[in-house]
């Protein structure tokens, strides 16, 4: 047999290495901008054009290039910032493979322009697919700029495996701003399609995240700094109140390196313990300072992750330090750094009886006072004599319903009965009996409620049917009630908004701001009247009906959130997820008391929708059983 092994040609080799570093846009976008850092930069620009596919552009200040630097920078293991194997163990820069620049100019046009502080002149390098196509001097301020054309142009699945614009701008401005936020020291700009989307002075900290995030961190941020042989801990964490349903304000920076860390998250949520709302996340920006030496960086350019030599201490640090901060600017209520101490009985204790704790009983406590309270109320009609909870808000249609057409209060053709009950059948298979049920559900639909119906835990609507029992959960069931209406509403374009005596000022971030306006034309649809979207202020003098004035920065921040995670590329899908967004956060929630009218309601409407068994993001909403299956469990 013949010899078959054969060296790769570089322009392979780095097309191969590429597959790694550069995944997408935003992976070209953090080496570029790490590489200006490295220089020195003082002032560093982004300039992106169709979210970087056609063009990423970052101009700096730094320490430029010779121009047989610039040549050299373009080969693989090409690097300034390391010359020895020991070097690894003490990095202070963020590159030190001298892969990227290489492993980019082999899939995209690439130009690369710098000049360094001594030089006259600067150098031009034009390069395609690896191969220099010129070189020349030009005249050029100190610094460099790189631009990258036409990515992936040589590799066309790769192109087209990219996701829509806005899902790859959403990617580069996460690396842009874990960038920018490690180093608020240096000035940024970012422009994308001629927008500026951020404009960044050098700045401390704190301005550096108002800047980015907006106006509204002012009040968020809580400061957090301690320092010990082994780590030196600094940043912010938000105040509990602003906990929110997602991560997306949650940064760690080791050495001013963005990472990730389940471990040192943990910690986070350790110390905010007991102060958060179920479900809600704590935004933080932590910075930790340790000798390169105790971390293992030798981890995969494009990976987040890091390994410190004293994790455990490190965890145990940063706890305690943030409980002090929220403790300091009497967030928490009592701190229990003392506790273990506490918890020790002192010696003078250790001889003492114990003594019976005396009980003082409150011989007035009537446990039925306060039910027989609410059922004279009930029996006088007035059913929602609780205290004013969110929710109320969506059910005040139940009383309008007469008398305007609002989404709450859909009619019921036979016609569309008919279709149900083909959805229904569709579903056969799945463990409920479909068919039969619903069949019945539908027969008494427009007969008066039968008030066989409660709730189980504040959480199910039980209610019994001919054929047996269905369970249904309440606030998925009001979803898709609410998803279906918002849907129609969307489509035929005119929905019913109650005016506001004073309009909303709602502040978010400048990005969240353009975001919003993208949004604009299908919120109004749904009811919403948008009186300024600018700057940093959203100014809202309309609400849908049903909603709460008060849970409207509320539903934008979860519509936010939402269109970030899910981003569309056509507007069909986008009013799909405005309306599957609006419907979760309106909903009722779990926990949420229903009155034998409001869940009777409820189930009417679900009943009524085009999909009464899943909710908007597809989870089986009610479960049956059936008197069959009752009888067997009792064989
Ligand atoms: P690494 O950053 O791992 O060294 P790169 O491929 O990113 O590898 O860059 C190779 C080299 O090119 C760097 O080590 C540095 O000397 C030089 N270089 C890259 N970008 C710049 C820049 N913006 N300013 C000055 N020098 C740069
Ligand atoms: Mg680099």
């Amino acid at each position: 047999m013949t010899d078959v092994i054969k060296l790769l040609p570089d322009h392979v080799a780095n097309q191969i290495a590429a597959g790694e570093v550069v995944q997408r846009p935003a992976s070209v976008v953090k080496e570029l901008l790490e590489n200006a850092i490295d220089a020195k930069a003082t002032q560093i620009t982004l300039v992106i054009k169709d979210a970087g596919k056609t063009l990423i552009q970052v101009i700096d200040d730094g320490i430029g290039m010779t121009s047989t630097d610039a040549r050299l920078c373009l080969e693989r293991h090409a690097t300034s910032k390391i010359s020895k194997a020991d070097d690894l163990f003490a990095l202070n820069t963020k590159g030190f493979r001298g892969e990227a620049l290489a492993s980019i100019a082999a899939i995209a046009h690439m130009e690369v322009q710098t000049r360094t502080e001594n030089q006259e002149v600067g150098t031009l390098i034009q390069i395609e697919g690896s191969e220099v196509k010129k070189q020349e001097s030009i005249v050029t301020s100190k610094g460099t700029i790189i631009r990258v054309k036409n990515l992936f142009y040589n590799i066309p699945a790769r192109r087209n495996f990219l996701k829509s614009d806005s899902v790859e701008r959403r990617h580069i401005i996460d690396e842009f701003q874990r960038v920018a936020l490690a180093h608020p020291n240096v000035a940024f700009t970012f422009l994308s399609n001629d927008t500026t989307l951020f404009s960044l002075p050098k700045s401390k900290l704190r301005q550096r995240i108002v800047n980015i995030f907006g106006n509204k961190m002012k009040e968020r941020l809580v400061p957090v700094a301690e320092e010990t042989d082994i780590v030196r801990v600094s940043g912010f964490v938000q105040k509990p109140e602003f906990a929110r349903k997602n991560r997306n304000e949650q940064f760690f920076f080791v050495n001013d390196r963005y990472i990730k860390s389940g471990y040192l998250h943990h910690a986070v949520v350790a110390a905010f313990e007991g102060l958060l709302k179920p479900d809600t996340q704590p935004g933080y920006f932590l910075f930790l300072d340790v000798d390169p030496r105790s971390i293992d960086i030798n981890i995969h350019p494009t990976k987040t992750e890091i390994k410190f030599d004293d994790e455990h201490a490190i965890y145990t640090l940063l706890r305690a330090t943030i409980k002090h901060s929220l403790g300091q600017f009497s967030i928490t209520p009592a701190l229990d750094f003392s506790l273990d101490s506490e918890l020790e009985t002192p010696y003078e204790y250790e001889n003492k009886k114990p003594v019976p704790p005396t009980i003082q009983v409150d011989s007035d406590f009537n446990p039925f006072k306060e039910e027989a309270r609410r059922m004279k109320q009930f029996r006088a009609g007035n059913f929602r004599a609780k205290p004013t909870e969110s929710w109320e808000a969506l059910y005040t249609g139940i009383e309008k319903e007469k008398t305007t057409t609002s989404f709450e209060s859909p009619t019921f053709s036979d016609k569309e009965v008919i279709e149900h009950k083909r959805t229904i059948e569709g579903l056969q298979g799945t463990d409920f009996e479909a068919e039969h049920v619903i069949g019945t559900l539908f027969e008494d639909v427009n007969a008066k409620p039968s008030s066989n119906t409660f709730q189980l835990h504040r959480k199910y609507i039980v209610t019994s049917i001919k054929s047996g029992v269905v369970i249904i959960h309440q606030h998925l069931a009001h979803q898709r009630v609410l998803y279906e209406g918002l849907l129609r509403n969307i489509s035929v374009k005119e929905a019913v908004s109650q005016q506001l005596l004073f309009p909303l000022q709602l502040s978010f971030s400048a990005q969240d701001i353009a975001l919003l306006a993208n949004l604009r034309e299908q919120l109004e649809t749904t009811g919403f009247v948008i009186e300024k979207l600018e700057g940093e202020t959203m100014e809202v003098s309309g609400i849908p009906v049903h909603i709460n004035e008060s849970s409207v920065q509320e539903i934008m921040e979860q519509l936010l959130d939402d269109m970030k995670q899910d981003v569309p590329g056509e507007s069909f899908s986008q009013f799909d997820v405005l309306a599957k967004s609006l419907a979760k956060t309106m909903a009722i929630k779990v926990g949420t008391a229903l009155t034998e009218e409001e869940q009777e309601h409820l189930i009417n409407q679900l009943f009524a929708c085009k999909e009464p068994t899943l909710s908007p993001a597809n989870r089986k909403l009610l479960i049956t059983l059936g008197i069959d299956y009752l009888d067997n469990k009792f064989m």
